[in-house]
């Protein structure tokens, strides 16, 4: 398909390294990958090491090992989004002087009644006139005008923040950074114009461009692509035992990825080196194939 030119596309992968990839980390590392190439544009690495508690020693440098194993180019080094937590600091102290976000002493407990969506608890505002508590979490004030964006493979999406899910949590109790703000501060640091990742973050965007919103940073543009289903339908993940993605037998796994992601790659291609497949992949990358695709089914490709 014609390749379309975009020298100023930068796009990334952000693994967080709570353990091995697998298979449906690396179909976002392909996806991320092969649509930057195919802009002529830049695809960067960050490793989202900032929730030490849900971490696993040495991932992060396993998840580097096996990306080298497949031949990814990333450009530049690889960025640790702990070295940039002042930044996130920052955001939360500006947004806290602008009065859009709050000082929150409710506890889990406390919090145990309060409606459920389906991202997790709808805060209910409790401490939205004042919180005497010492231990607290930050919370932005959301409203209920609609959030939305246009997702290049799954079109128009938006939530009513304050409806679906409550104040958000932008700095944790335990003093940690919320992902949420997290990833908004890093893709602009980062210059990062195009996001492709896992359609299980879709829920999250409306939240992400709320913030950069607030905080004047621009908003990228979205792809999210199908997630990985086990045969029982549960979402792949190291928490339903999705298996590490192995080096060895790196050309079939990346054979496998590329049919996983809606390529239509000629058989004789599975035993074709890393290389060749690469070459083939980056002429024939067609995204579109997986526009309205929600979900994958783990059995067809492993
Ligand atoms: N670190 C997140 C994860 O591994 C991905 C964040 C993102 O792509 O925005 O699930």
């Amino acid at each position: 398909m014609a390749q379309a030119h975009d020298p100023d596309y930068v796009g990334r992968f952000a693994p967080s390294p709570t353990g091995p990839l697998h298979f449906g980390s690396l179909l976002a590392a392909v996806a991320s990958y092969l649509e930057a190439r195919r802009h002529g544009g830049r695809w960067l690495l960050r490793i989202e090491d900032i929730d030490p508690p849900r971490e696993q020693p040495g991932a992060d440098a396993d998840i580097l090992r096996i990306l080298d194993a497949y031949q990814f180019e990333w450009d530049g080094e690889v960025c640790y989004q702990s070295r940039s937590v002042s930044a996130h600091q920052e955001a939360v102290a500006r947004l806290m002087d602008s009065g859009q976000a709050y000082r929150c002493g409710c506890s889990r407990s406390d919090l145990a009644d309060a409606p459920r969506g389906s991202m997790g608890i709808i805060y209910p505002g409790t401490c939205r006139n004042g919180c005497e508590s010492n231990e607290f979490a930050i919370r932005v004030l959301t409203h209920n005008e609609p959030i939305g964006i246009v997702d290049r493979l799954q079109g128009a999406f938006e939530q009513r923040l304050e409806t679906e899910s409550g104040d958000f949590v932008i700095l944790r109790r335990d003093g940690l950074i919320a992902y949420q703000l997290a990833v908004v501060v890093d893709d602009a640091l980062q210059g990062i114009t195009d996001i492709v990742r896992g359609i299980d973050l879709l829920d999250s965007t409306p939240r992400q461009v709320y913030l950069q919103r607030l905080l004047g940073l621009p908003t990228p543009s979205y792809a999210h692509i199908p997630i990985v289903e086990n045969d029982d339908g549960s979402k792949l993940s190291k928490l339903t035992g999705a298996p590490p993605v192995e080096a060895t037998n790196a050309n079939r796994t990346l054979f496998n990825a590329l049919r996983a992601l809606g390529q239509l790659p000629p058989p004789e291609l599975a035993d074709a080196s890393l290389s060749e497949q690469w070459q083939w992949a980056l002429g024939h990358w067609s995204p579109e194939r997986l526009a309205g695709r929600k979900n994958i089914a783990m059995q067809h490709y492993c």
